[in-house]
C-alpha cells in the first residue's frame, strides 16, 4: 500500500482521506483593508480569527497553500496537557502573577479545546478519554511522580499509574508506569482546522488561500501595516504571524527563533476487534517519555496512528518509515501482520527554551509559535492569546505572557545539528531503557 515515490506530508496524510470538506476560499487578488491580518491558516491563526470576529473585529487570513496545510492538518491530533517545563519551572521563568496565569492556562488547555469544539459544534471527531504518558524506566517514573506533586499544588490531579496500570491501558508490559491525564484526548486535526475556518468565515472572517505573503511593511507614520502577496495587498492596524514550523524569511530574524524538525506518522488498516481490545482498549492517547517520543492513538475508524521523529527534509521516502515500523513491533508484536495504509509527516517548531512564545516584534506586529510538538492544545490557547493582545493590548491582557524568544546560533546549519542531536538522543534513550 505504501507509495514508492516521495511522500507528501500534507496530501498523503490519513486526515485528508477522512476530513470534512474545506470551506470554499479564493486567492487574494485585490487591494483591501481590515482591522487584523493573520498570516497562516493553521489552528493558531484560525483560533485567533474566530475570537476576533466574535468580538466584531474585521479579519483577513492569508494562507500560502490550503487551510491546514502545515502542522495543523498533519499532526497526531492529540490534545495533551502540559509544556516541557513543570509548574515550578514555569514560575521561576515567569514570576507570579504571570506564571500562575500561565500554569492555569496549561491546566485548562484540554477542557478549553473540547469546549471550543462543543460550543461551535465543530465536526472533528473529538474523543476525551484521557492521555497516558509512559515512563521508560524507574527514574523516568520518579520524575513523573514529582511532576504530579507539582501539579497537585496548583489544584490539578494527575493520576500516577504503576506498571500493571499502564500495561492494562496500553497493551504492552514495556513501560515502568506512567501519568494519566483524564481530561485529555484527540481530534481529527484537519477537520478541526477546516471547521475553525468555516466557523470564522460564518462570523465574517475573510480567508484567502494560495496567497503567500511576500512582504510586510509599516507605514511611514507607523499606524498601519501593508502586507503584500503576489497578486494582492492588505492594509491593517495589526498583523499576527502564525506560521510556526513553516516560518520563512518574511520578517527578519523570526525564522531563527524556531528550528523545524520533522515528525512522521503511520496509520494502520482498521484493526479487528481482537486487536482493539488488546491495544489501547479504552481509546486513550499515548506518548512515551523519551527524548525521541513514540505516540499512538486511534482514529474514528479504528486505525492505529503511530508517530515518531522523522528525517530533516519535507519530501519523505518509503525508507523513512521502516525504522518507525520496527519500533512499533517492539511495543506491539501482535501487529506483525498489520497493513499500514497511510504514511505522512510534517514540521514541528522547536524553540531554544522548549517553550512556545507570544512575541511582539513591533507595535501592531505580533507572533505566537514554537509549540515543540504540543501545538494542538497550545496553538488553540495561543490563538486566543493573540486575539486578546489585539483586543486589549497591554502586557497583562493575555494569559500567555509576552516574551522575547532567543535565536538559535548557527541557525543555517540546523539540519546537520538536529541530525547529530537525534543520533545522540536515540543512544541515550536506548541506554536508559535497558
Ligand atoms: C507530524 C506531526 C505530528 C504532530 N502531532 C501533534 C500532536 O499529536 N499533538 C499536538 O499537540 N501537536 C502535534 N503536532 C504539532 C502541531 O501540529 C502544531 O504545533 C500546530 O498544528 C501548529 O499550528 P499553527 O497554526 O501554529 O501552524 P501550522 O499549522 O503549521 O500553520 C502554519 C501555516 O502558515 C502558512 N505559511 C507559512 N508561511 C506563509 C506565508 N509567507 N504566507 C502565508 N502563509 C504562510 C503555512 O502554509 C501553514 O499552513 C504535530 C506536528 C506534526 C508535524
Amino acid at each position: 500500500m505504501i507509495k514508492q515515490f516521495p511522500i507528501d506530508g500534507s496530501r498523503d496524510a490519513l486526515w485528508m482521506a477522512t476530513a470534512v470538506p474545506a470551506p470554499a476560499t479564493s486567492t487574494l487578488q485585490e487591494k483591501t483593508s481590515c482591522d487584523v491580518t493573520i498570516i497562516g491558516g493553521g489552528l493558531t491563526g484560525l483560533n485567533a480569527a474566530l475570537h476576533l470576529t466574535k468580538q466584531g473585529v474585521s479579519v483577513c487570513v492569508l494562507e500560502s497553500k490550503s487551510i491546514g496545510f502545515g502542522g495543523s492538518g498533519r499532526s497526531g491530533g492529540q490534545v495533551n496537557l502540559g509544556l516541557n517545563l513543570s509548574p515550578s519551572q514555569l514560575l521561576e521563568k515567569f514570576p507570579s502573577p504571570a506564571g500562575e496565569r500561565l500554569i492555569n492556562l496549561v491546566i485548562n488547555t484540554p477542557d478549553y479545546v473540547f469546549k471550543i469544539i462543543a460550543d461551535n459544534q465543530l465536526q472533528c471527531d473529538p474523543v476525551q478519554n484521557g492521555w497516558i504518558q509512559g515512563a521508560i524506566n524507574n527514574s523516568s517514573l520518579d520524575s513523573q511522580i514529582r511532576l504530579a506533586k507539582d501539579y497537585a499544588t496548583h489544584g490539578c490531579h494527575l493520576e500516577v499509574l504503576d506498571k500493571p496500570g499502564v500495561s492494562a491501558r496500553i497493551g504492552t508490559t514495556l513501560y515502568s508506569g506512567g501519568l494519566h491525564v483524564r481530561n485529555a484526548g484527540s481530534i481529527q486535526p484537519l477537520s478541526y482546522t477546516r471547521e475553525l475556518a468555516r466557523t470564522a468565515m460564518a462570523q465574517g472572517a475573510r480567508i484567502f488561500t494560495q496567497s503567500a505573503v511576500t512582504g510586510i511593511q509599516a507605514s511611514a507614520d507607523k499606524k498601519d501595516w501593508t502586507v503584500n502577496t503576489n497578486q494582492g495587498q492588505l492594509i491593517s492596524k495589526h498583523v499576527l504571524i502564525c506560521t510556526n514550523g513553516y516560518t520563512d524569511k518574511l520578517v527578519g530574524g523570526l525564522a531563527k527563533k524556531v528550528v523545524p524538525v520533522r515528525s512522521i506518522l503511520i496509520a494502520s488498516e482498521p484493526l479487528p476487534d481482537t486487536l482493539r481490545a488488546a491495544i489501547l482498549p479504552g481509546e486513550v492517547t499515548f506518548v512515551d517519555k523519551r527524548r525521541l517520543i513514540l505516540y499512538f492513538r486511534y482514529d474514528r475508524d479504528g486505525r492505529l496512528c503511530i508517530g515518531d521523529h522523522g528525517p530533516m527534509r519535507d519530501a519523505f521516502r518509503v525508507e523513512d518509515f521502516n525504522g518507525l515500523k520496527k519500533r512499533v513491533l517492539k511495543v506491539f508484536p501482535q501487529l506483525s501482520n498489520t497493513r499500514w495504509d497511510y504514511h505522512w509527516g510534517g514540521r514541528v517548531a522547536m524553540t531554544k527554551d522548549t517553550l512556545p512564545f507570544l512575541y511582539q516584534i513591533a507595535p501592531g506586529l505580533t507572533t505566537g509559535m514554537g509549540y515543540n510538538g504540543r501545538g494542538v492544545g497550545m496553538g488553540t490557547m495561543m490563538g486566543k492569546a493573540l486575539a486578546d493582545s489585539v483586543l486589549a493590548p497591554s502586557n497583562t491582557a493575555t494569559d500567555f505572557p509576552l516574551s522575547t524568544p532567543k535565536s538559535f546560533a548557527l541557525h543555517q546549519f540546523h539540519s546537520a545539528g538536529v541530525s547529530m542531536a537525534v543520533k545522540w538522543m536515540a543512544l541515550r534513550d536506548h541506554l536508559q531503557s535497558m
